[in-house]
């Protein structure tokens, strides 16, 4: 593929996904929707389909989300007199939700430049493939 556009650093990639931008141009959105990926760049056209994050954002979320709240949940036990159960059912639940809501579109968008800026494209599905449907 043709590319006009100057070597992205790998990090401004990652910060432009994070951002929930193009990772090339810097200017189109990557997300239609909250998740939902956009085929290509409204801005410089970067077919974005081929550049599929899978559960690799999800694991990375659950990864941080988790060292994030458990400690907390530790210390808070230690130190705060053991609070009892509903209390931290009603305070952690919450605060996990939250922040899962908040870094997975980020997390993904960071995969997918991860992705892009090392040409990790899933294959073009073939008409003469193997037969997956049995
Ligand atoms: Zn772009």
């Amino acid at each position: 593929m043709a590319d006009s556009y100057a070597p992205v650093a790998f990090l401004v990639a990652l910060k432009r996904g994070w951002r929930g931008l193009c990772p090339r141009c810097g200017e189109g959105a990557l997300f239609g929707g909250f998740l939902k990926m956009r085929s290509h760049c409204p801005s410089c056209s970067l077919l974005l389909e081929p550049y599929r994050a899978d559960d690799a954002p999800a694991y990375f979320t659950i990864l941080l989300v988790g060292h994030i709240v458990v400690p907390l949940v530790l210390v808070l036990e230690r130190y705060g007199n053991q609070p009892p159960l509903w209390f931290h059912a009603l305070l952690w639940l919450p605060l996990s939700v939250l922040l899962a809501l908040l870094l997975l579109p980020r997390i993904k968008g960071a995969v997918i430049a991860l992705l892009w800026v090392h040409r990790v494209a899933a294959p073009k599905p073939s008409a003469d493939g193997p037969d997956l449907s049995s």
